[in-house]
């Protein structure tokens, strides 16, 4: 029995000396012989997992249900990064881009920054034009971000390049369908006008010839003053404004308490930066949630179409 047990032991510890060389590879192949890539946060997470399909196994980074703008990567989160073929950032969002991407030198990890070339707009915050991050929710430069990854795919794994094509163009048209139903949707409309929880639609705003209107800043804790505050209820009272729009994954108080003082009503306009759990189990994802912004937008500024 002693034998055994002593037999036991070192079959145990043979184990676990052969996992840890396993993991001392630091492999960017995962055990199911996928390639790893890491997202920073959600819309980069679904592009990412369109276009690599059943070859990739795509881990994003800020949790599911979390805000990006604030999110602060752990040390596991790093390392999930560094045992990867590809890092995905979008550009702006990621107050943690700049330290990864200098950890990352020397290693075989490829650095995607989706949005570069993209942020062109601005937005006066603290008396300074602070860089527009948010440019995944204007599905043409959504695309240019598609594109961008792909892009990446084929320099990491280029043995797998038709495959990747096939699904960014999968990807691609149906990014075309949401353009086509926004710019439709959105083209005979009583009103123009969104208040928007913090400044997240500008490009959005821009594509389809609305004007935004935003409670906090180009971060959701970014928060008004009390003058700030008072010139959104004056622009509301003045336009008529009839819905506030507010964000699930942030208090709703400020939207609501505007929405009261000017007795107009509220509702959700997601600017996808984090899916909680259960509506990802729900079936919700970068494409039905923007389907479900036009039909908000559609109500607020009632649109004929
Ligand atoms: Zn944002």
């Amino acid at each position: 029995m002693k034998k055994i047990l002593v037999l036991l032991g070192t079959l145990v510890i043979v184990g676990l000396f052969g996992l840890t060389i396993v993991n001392g590879k630091k492999s960017t192949i995962s055990p199911s012989g996928k390639l790893k890539v890491a997202t920073s946060f959600y819309p980069l997470y679904y592009f990412a997992s369109q276009i690599g399909g059943n070859k990739v196994v795509v881990q994003n980074i800020t949790p599911s249900g979390a805000e990006p703008h604030d999110y602060d990567p752990s040390t596991r989160d790093m390392a999930t990064i560094e045992k990867g073929s590809m890092l995905i950032l979008n550009g702006g969002v990621e107050s943690w881009g700049d330290k990864i991407k200098a950890n990352l030198k020397g290693t075989n990890v490829l650095v995607v920054t989706a949005g570069e070339g993209l942020l062109t707009q601005t937005v006066m915050e603290e008396g300074k034009n602070q860089i527009d991050p948010h440019v995944w929710l204007d599905p043409q430069s959504a695309k240019k971000e598609v594109n961008a990854i792909l892009q990446g795919y084929l320099k990491v794994d280029p043995k797998n390049r038709d495959y990747y094509y096939a699904n960014a163009n999968a990807l691609l048209a149906q990014l075309d369908s949401l353009d086509a139903a926004y710019a439709k949707g959105l083209a005979t409309c009583q009103k123009k006008d969104i208040i928007t929880s913090h400044a997240a639609f500008g490009y959005l705003a821009t594509r389809y010839h609305l004007t935004q209107v935003p409670i906090a800043g180009l971060s959701p804790d970014a928060e008004p003053s009390a003058q700030q505050l008072a010139d959104v209820v004056q622009f509301a009272q003045a336009n008529h404004i009839t819905y506030i729009f507010f964000e699930s994954l942030i208090s709703p108080k400020l939207s609501q308490t505007i929405a009261t003082e000017i007795g107009a009503r509220t509702m959700v306009l997601d600017p996808i930066e984090g899916v909680a759990d259960t509506d990802m189990k729900a079936g919700k994802n970068y494409y039905t949630i923007m389907q479900d912004n036009l039909k908000a937008l559609q109500t607020a500024l009632q649109c004929t179409q």
